[in-house]
Order: structure tokens, then sequence, then C-alpha cells
């Protein structure tokens, strides 16, 4: 079941002689529940790609459909209510509230959307039952990302969008978000779509879509993904 589609989607900066593509005529689709990495070097697009899937930017041409909504012709209010209610982001430097503790963090989203889970719940699924009074300056690298995670899951979204979300750990705590992700997605039936320039993150993935001077060079679809190690 398709639940996001990118329909020959272009995305420039600039005009006349400074005219430039970020994205050039792209076109995809992703399954609801797979695990999906944009891969490419600096530059390559991968940014303005993430952005228009959240709703943070909207093509100059084409369409970005997501469960069945055409999101590239909506207007602002309408594009944060879907931002909203579908999308949860994590960060590669996991933008905690540094003078919440962990649990405040994830609790928070409790007071913006309604039926969110409970923090306790989701700190829980993500492993840090433990660790839910601490703050984020007494949590490793690994344990913020992960709280970054719970409070992404923690509003139900159907979608879960990462910016090189293990672009700031070691490779080993990397591993561990990845499953995480990874567990999350086949679990709660979330898509997840992140974004890196490191090809390793590619092998876990089902789908890799790979990303060059603002065109998709190929699109693998791995039917093992499993594991991540
Ligand atoms: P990636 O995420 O793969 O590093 P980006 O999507 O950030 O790539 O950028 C793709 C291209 O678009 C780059 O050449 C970048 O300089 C250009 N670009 C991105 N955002 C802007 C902007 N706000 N203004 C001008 N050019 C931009
Ligand atoms: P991870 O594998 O998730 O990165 P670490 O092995 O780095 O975890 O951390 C193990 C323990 O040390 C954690 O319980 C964490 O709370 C604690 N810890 C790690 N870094 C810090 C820090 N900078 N300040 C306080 N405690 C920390």
């Amino acid at each position: 079941q398709t639940v996001i589609e990118f329909r020959d989607v272009v995305r420039t900066y600039g005009e006349g002689e400074a005219l430039q593509y970020a994205v050039n005529h792209i076109n995809f689709t992703i399954d609801k529940g797979e695990f999906v990495v944009i891969l490419g070097q600096s530059g390559a697009g991968k940014s303005t790609v993430l952005n228009m899937l959240g709703g943070m930017d909207q093509p100059t041409e084409g369409e970005v459909i997501i469960d069945g909504a055409t999101i590239s012709n909506m207007r602002d209010k309408q594009l944060s209510d879907y931002r909203a209610e579908k999308i949860g982001f994590i960060f590669q430097f996991y933008n905690l509230i540094p003078t919440l503790t962990a649990y405040e963090n994830v609790a928070l989203t409790k007071s913006i959307v309604k039926n969110a889970a409970s923090a306790d719940e989701m700190l829980a699924a993500v492993g840090l039952a433990d660790h839910k009074d601490k703050f984020p300056s007494q949590l490793s690298g690994g344990e913020q990302q992960r709280v970054s995670i719970a409070r992404a899951l923690a509003k139900k979204p159907q979608i879960i969008l990462g910016d090189e979300p293990t672009g700031a750990l070691d490779s080993e705590t990397g591993v561990i978000v990845l499953e995480l992700l990874q567990k999350l997605g086949k679990e709660h039936g979330n898509t997840v779509v992140i974004v890196t320039h490191n090809a390793d993150i590619a092998k876990c993935a089902d789908k890799v879509i790979r990303m060059k001077n603002g065109k998709i060079s190929e699109i693998v679809i791995n039917e093992n993904s499993l594991p991540v190690r």
C-alpha cells in the first residue's frame, strides 16, 4: 500500500543565470511500513526531499502525495496540520529541551497532540524507563537519540522522518538506534524515512533511494534487509 508518492518533483532555487536544481524531476513511491534510506553525498538534494516530505518546503513543480492527499497543493495552515498529525521528526542533534527531563521531553507531546501515547510507555519502548528522570546532559548521545525517538513516536505518527539521525553517534550506538527505528517501524506500522550520506546505513533499509545532483541515480529494494549487524 503506497503511502508516499513523489510525482515528477522539481525544487529550484534562484532564477535566470543563478537557477539551480536542488531536486530535478524525481519520482518514487514508498509503501506503508517501509524503512527507507535516502542516500547521497552532500548537496545531492536529500534534505530538500525530506523537507518536502515533511511539509516544511514545497516543490517548484510536481506533486507530493501522502496517504492520498496532495500536500504540495496545501496552504500553510493545512500543511502545518498535516505535519502535526502525521509526521514525527528526529534530528542529528536530538533537539531535546535541556531544562526538561527525558520524561518531560516526551510528555510535552501530550500537551500538543490529542491521543498521544503515554511518555512512560514510549520511554519503555526505547528501553529508557530507568532514565526517565535524567536531563539530556546526563544521558549519552545514543540515549538522547532514543528519547527523541520516543518523543517522535508519542504522537503516533504515520511517518517518521530523520535527518542523519545517527550522524552524531559512534557506529555501535548508531546501530542500536537504527535497529530501534527498524523494529518500531515493523511493530507499529510506521513508515520510516531517513537521509544519510553513510552507505553502511543503507544496508538495513528495505529500500534505498540513491540521489546524485538532484536526481535519483538508483532505487534498490532489499528483500532481506534484516538484521542491521
Ligand atoms: P543534501 O541534503 O543532499 O546535502 P540539499 O537538499 O541540502 O542536499 O541541497 C541540494 C542543493 O540545493 C545544494 O546544491 C544546495 O546548495 C541547494 N540548496 C538547498 N537549500 C537551498 C537554499 N535555501 N537556497 C539555495 N540553495 C539551496
Ligand atoms: P550509549 O551506548 O547509549 O551511548 P554509554 O555507554 O555511552 O551509552 O553510556 C552509559 C551510561 O553512562 C548511561 O547510563 C549514561 O546515562 C551515562 N552517561 C554517558 N554519557 C554521560 C554524560 N556525558 N554525562 C552523564 N552520564 C553519562
